[in-house]
Order: C-alpha cells, then sequence, then structure tokens
C-alpha cells in the first residue's frame, strides 16, 4: 500500500475512535441526566420520614376522597329568601394582562358568579384603558368598578433608603431571588399586605375574593361562598399551603417578635403559631427564616373578611413591618405577612381550607376528586414531581386542623 494512501488510512481511523468516544460519552452523559432526573423525582413523590427535610406528605391525600361542599350553613343558588353578603370579587392587574385575567373571568363566572352575581372591582397604579373596561365588563352581567390606586398607597414610603434598596437588591440576586430588582414587585407585594383594604373603594366592603390573572377554576360552586363565610364564622378562606424562599424573608420573623414583644395583647390564646414556626419539616427553611416554618397560605386565592386586615391587631403589625423596610431591603411577600398575621392574632379555628374549590395559579393546583370539577388531575399539586416538596399542607393540618 502506497505510503500516503495508509496515511489517510490511519488518519480515518483515527477520525472514527475520536467521533465515536465523543457519541459514547454524550450518550452515556444524557443518561445520568436522565437518571438523576428520575431519581430526583421519584425522591420528590415518595413518602418518607418527615424528619427528613424535603421528604413529601406522608398522610393519605384528602383531595383524593370524594369531596363534597362543606358541613355548615349554606346557601344554594335558588335560596332567594336569604340575603346576599356585602362583598367583592377583587382583582389587582396591569392593562398589559387583559387576555389573563378575561380567561379568568370566564372560568369564575362559569363556575361561580353567574350564579350569584357578585360585583367585580378591579385596581391598578395607572388608569385602566377604555378597551381593558370594554372586555372585562363583557365577561359579566354583574357590575363592575375599575379603581386607580392613590400614590401614597404605592410608591415606595419616603423612608426607604435607596442606596440600602440597591445594596440589598445585589444580595437577593445573589440568593436566586426572583423579583429581586423589580421594585414594581416590592411595591405589589406590600400594597396586597397592607393596603387594599384602605383603599376608598372598599370602605363599605366587608368581604373579598382575590383573583389573578391566568388563573384557572375547574370545579363547580354551587353554594355562596361569601355567606359560608359570614353564617359559618370564618374570616380567612385558602386552598393552597405552601413554603417560601426563606432569603427573601430573612428579617420577616425577627421583626414580627419584636412588634410581639411591644404587643402581647394582640396574640390569639388559640393561634397557628406552631404551625408558623415549624422546625422539623425543613429545618433549613426555619434556620434561614430565622424561626419562621415559610409555610403560608398562598395568597393569589383568598377569601377574606376586611374587618380582620383593618382590626388594630393586623393594621399596626403592617405598619410596624412596613417602617421596619423589608418590603424593599428584602422581599417580604403579601403571602407571609397575611399568615403570620392570621396565624398570630386570629383565632385559628376561622380559617377554612376551601378544599372543594379547584385551582391553578402555575405551578400549583388545588385539584379534588369530584363529578362537580374538571379539567385538573384530582389530587396532583403540580405537574413538575420535584416540586412536591414545596407542599406543606399537611404541616397545617398537624398543627392547626384536619376537617
Ligand atoms: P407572582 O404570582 O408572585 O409571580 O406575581 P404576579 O406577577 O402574578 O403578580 C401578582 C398580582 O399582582 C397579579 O394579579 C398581577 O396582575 C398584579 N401586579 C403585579 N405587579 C403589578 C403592577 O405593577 N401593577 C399592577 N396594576 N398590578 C400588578
Ligand atoms: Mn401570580
Amino acid at each position: 500500500m502506497p505510503l500516503n494512501r495508509r496515511v489517510n488510512r490511519l488518519l480515518a481511523l483515527i477520525a472514527l475512535v475520536v467521533v465515536s468516544v465523543f457519541i459514547v460519552r454524550k450518550i452515556n452523559h444524557s443518561g445520568t441526566q436522565q437518571v438523576s432526573q428520575q431519581q430526583q423525582q421519584e425522591e420528590s413523590l415518595r413518602p418518607t420520614d418527615p424528619k427528613h427535610p424535603g421528604s413529601s406528605p406522608p398522610s393519605p391525600n384528602p383531595l383524593l376522597q370524594e369531596v363534597g361542599e362543606p358541613d355548615g350553613i349554606l346557601t344554594h343558588v335558588g335560596d332567594t329568601d336569604r340575603p346576599r353578603a356585602n362583598a367583592t370579587l377583587l382583582s389587582l392587574v396591569r392593562n398589559s394582562e387583559l387576555r389573563g385575567i378575561v380567561r379568568t373571568m370566564q372560568d369564575i363566572e362559569r363556575t361561580f358568579n353567574s350564579k350569584f352575581n357578585y360585583p367585580w372591582t378591579f385596581f391598578n397604579d395607572e388608569p385602566f384603558t377604555e378597551e381593558f373596561k370594554r372586555r372585562t365588563q363583557a365577561m359579566t352581567k354583574a357590575p363592575c368598578r375599575y379603581e386607580l390606586i392613590p400614590k401614597e398607597h404605592w410608591e415606595t414610603p419616603p423612608w426607604i433608603n435607596k442606596d440600602i434598596v440597591a445594596v440589598s437588591g445585589q444580595i437577593l440576586v445573589e440568593d436566586d431571588i426572583m423579583y429581586a430588582k423589580q421594585q414594581s414587585y416590592h411595591k405589589m407585594c406590600r400594597w396586597n399586605s397592607g393596603m387594599f383594604y384602605k383603599h376608598p373603594a372598599l370602605k363599605d366592603v366587608r368581604w373579598y375574593w382575590r383573583i389573578e390573572p391566568n388563573t384557572r377554576y375547574y370545579c363547580s360552586i354551587d353554594y355562596d361562598v361569601f355567606r359560608y363565610m359570614e353564617d359559618n364564622d370564618k374570616t380567612y378562606g385558602y386552598v393552597i399551603n405552601i413554603y417560601d424562599a426563606p432569603q427573601s424573608i430573612r428579617t420577616l420573623w425577627p421583626t414580627t417578635m419584636e412588634f410581639v414583644a411591644q404587643h402581647p395583647e394582640y396574640v390569639n390564646p388559640n393561634n397557628a403559631l406552631q404551625w408558623l414556626t415549624d422546625s422539623e419539616i425543613r429545618p433549613d427553611h426555619n434556620a434561614i427564616a430565622n424561626g419562621y416554618s415559610t409555610c403560608h397560605f398562598w395568597s393569589n386565592f383568598e377569601i377574606g373578611d376586611m374587618n380582620f386586615f383593618r382590626s388594630d391587631a393586623y393594621d399596626k403589625y403592617f405598619e410596624y413591618l412596613d417602617h421596619a423596610g423589608g418590603f424593599f431591603y428584602e422581599r417580604w411577600g403579601d403571602a407571609p405577612v397575611h399568615s403570620i398575621g392570621l396565624g398570630l392574632f386570629l383565632d385559628k379555628s376561622k380559617i377554612h381550607w376551601f378544599k372543594d374549590i379547584g385551582y391553578l395559579h402555575m405551578p400549583y393546583y388545588n385539584c379534588p376528586a369530584s363529578k362537580k370539577c374538571s379539567g385538573c388531575h384530582a389530587g396532583r399539586f403540580t405537574d413538575a414531581g420535584y416540586l412536591n416538596r414545596e407542599n406543606c399542607i399537611d404541616n397545617f393540618f398537624k398543627y392547626v386542623h384536619s376537617d
């Protein structure tokens, strides 16, 4: 064989070996990735010892037993002799979220409000466009109100130091906290924590159902949820209980403890303190959040009594937090703030799990087994298996109630 043919063959052989090694390595690598992803998913679905952080709930899933309407006094469609509650469907929303809110209104009207006709109140820090008003009003026969938020309820308060916001924002970024530097998000969390119930448009309204764009509702609700709350002495209703990112609320619990030390009289004797302070299930969360489990009612859904939030206990608590600055120096969310306020200052028997309301705010569901529901998988908390560990509803049952 001539020399240059031999050299060519040799080169071709070397190239073949190099390519094969590369392909084999690639296959092995994606294989391990797949296996580890699968392991991660299985891990998150496996019921394990609650002493180990990250284990998923060990008890049977109550959403898998046929879920009916709650016990107690109920007002059904057609019970015309019973007065309606003083209530509104309430949504803080941007003009740019018109499609998302229309879609959610469609669900709410189909499952509930076409039967009960409660008014909608929309809030925005900018004026709503004519198109927004026209297209949302077209979704319901109930009246819609469109309210501007006063600047003094929305803008960053004057005692917040912008240099500190810049530095602490960087720390939040390093901690991978979503919306770390998005100031509008911080303002939104503050408004939902302590401002919504002070808006003049709600002055004479008691009950609200908070509704976010792009959330989904899957089950027919045939009783008046507001009357249910009022007639059965409930103050706050939720659907989902989850852990928060502890790095977003490092000083929320210590600041809360300062307030409580000054105002021990506000703490309800039948409080949910144990739920708030659990350190067994995710000790890492409790450690980073300095004593708070981070378990909270996910406040993108809530049905509540604004008189609770207007009470001295809660409102003074909010004012204290507001002056401490954590809505801007950290990323305190309205969900943990509401939850801590409720857990400390309210009789825990007044908190209700609306397990019969099928709900999705990405990526979490509340989905009951019921003939009244369609479109979600009964009992499923999330489509992403590894997120099951974020569910802490078992924690709430353990310490608060197990209805
Ligand atoms: P997430 O659920 O925590 O990711 O936050 P969202 O982006 O869903 O915001 C929560 C709610 O506040 C939604 O109803 C939004 O439409 C609303 N929202 C958030 N930021 C603003 C804002 O700057 N202006 C207005 N008008 N609404 C806002
Ligand atoms: Mn949202």
